[in-house]
Parts: structure tokens; C-alpha cells; sequence
């Protein structure tokens, strides 16, 4: 096992659109393996893999507390979808940072399971934004992007800057979203 470095904003490759996974192999089980293990680190609740420099379609999240509710998704689509919902979202990849995102309150999502098996998966709440969240970074896009251009045009400004003064820091805390 193995943790990943997480791509931050504003680095361009977070802006790649992910191909769909043509075969589970043992490798990319492998690759799941180290995106949960670089998740419950960090710690956040959902990890995709544009975010670890992997542009395939593929995402973990765990929002339970004990980390025994893993889940991973790979080749998601939303098929249905009801509801809306607002949340204070964070991200690994734009870390010190929050704001409100509107999303789906329920989805239903069709993909593969790590054996290469079709599932479905039903989700509500917080594991619903995690997954429209994540989905997001699979499409090259980040919460960020719902923001206003002022908003984030300063938010920019201010990590470039952070990023300048102390290089070498160690990564600020995160919010615990993903
Ligand atoms: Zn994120």
C-alpha cells in the first residue's frame, strides 16, 4: 500500500477529463487500494482519481466515522436523481478552504464494483454530495467552480501566495470532505 500525492488547485492536471476504465485488473485494484489508503490519511471522505494524477473513472469515499462503510465506484453515471441540498464543501486538492455547493439531495448511481461487477448505489445526505463531488473532479471540475469568478479569482490569489511564502510547508488541515 501506498499514499498518493493529491494534485492542489490551481495545478492544470485537476482540469483533466477522466477516460472510462476499459478493464478491472489486479492494477487497479491496486490503485484503489492506495486512493483509500491516501483518503483515510488525509484525512478527507472521498478521493477521485483525476485528484491523485490517475485520469481514469474512478472514485473511493467512506463517510462514516469508523471507516467501515467504503465505498468505489468505478465508471459512475448518475442515472436518477431528486432533490436539492446545500453543503459546506471542502476538497483535498483546494485545502484551508470551504464554501457552500447546491447539489442532488438523492442520486442513484450505476458503475462497476472492484471486481468488475455492475452495482447500484442509492445515496442520500453526505454521501450524496461526496459522490456528485467527486464525480465532479472526473469531469476536470471542482467545487470551486460554482463559486463567483471575484470569489475565486481572490481564493486563487490567496494559495498562490500562501504557496510562495512558505513552499515548503507542510499541507494545511483540510476540512474532512473530500
Ligand atoms: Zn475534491
Amino acid at each position: 500500500m501506498a499514499r498518493l500525492p493529491i494534485l492542489e488547485y490551481p495545478d492544470p492536471r485537476l482540469r483533466t477529463r477522466a477516460e472510462p476504465v476499459a478493464q478491472v485488473t489486479d492494477e487497479l485494484r491496486q490503485l484503489v487500494r492506495d486512493m483509500f489508503e491516501t483518503m483515510y490519511a488525509a484525512p478527507g471522505i472521498g478521493l477521485a482519481a483525476t485528484q491523485v494524477n490517475v485520469h481514469k473513472r474512478l472514485l473511493v469515499a467512506d463517510v462514516s466515522e469508523d471507516h467501515d462503510q467504503p465505498v468505489c465506484l468505478i465508471n459512475p453515471e448518475i442515472v436518477e436523481r431528486e432533490g436539492t441540498t446545500t453543503y459546506e464543501e471542502g476538497c483535498l486538492s483546494v485545502p484551508g478552504f470551504t464554501d457552500s455547493v447546491e447539489r442532488s439531495a438523492w442520486i442513484k448511481v450505476e458503475s462497476l464494483d472492484q471486481n468488475g461487477d455492475p452495482q447500484i448505489v442509492e445515496a442520500e445526505g453526505l454521501l450524496a454530495i461526496c459522490i456528485q463531488h467527486e464525480m465532479d473532479h472526473l469531469e476536470g471540475k471542482l467545487f470551486v467552480d460554482y463559486l463567483s469568478e471575484l470569489k475565486r479569482s481572490r481564493l486563487k490569489k490567496k494559495i498562490l501566495k500562501q504557496r510562495k511564502l512558505n513552499p515548503t510547508a507542510p499541507e494545511p488541515a483540510s476540512a474532512p470532505l473530500s
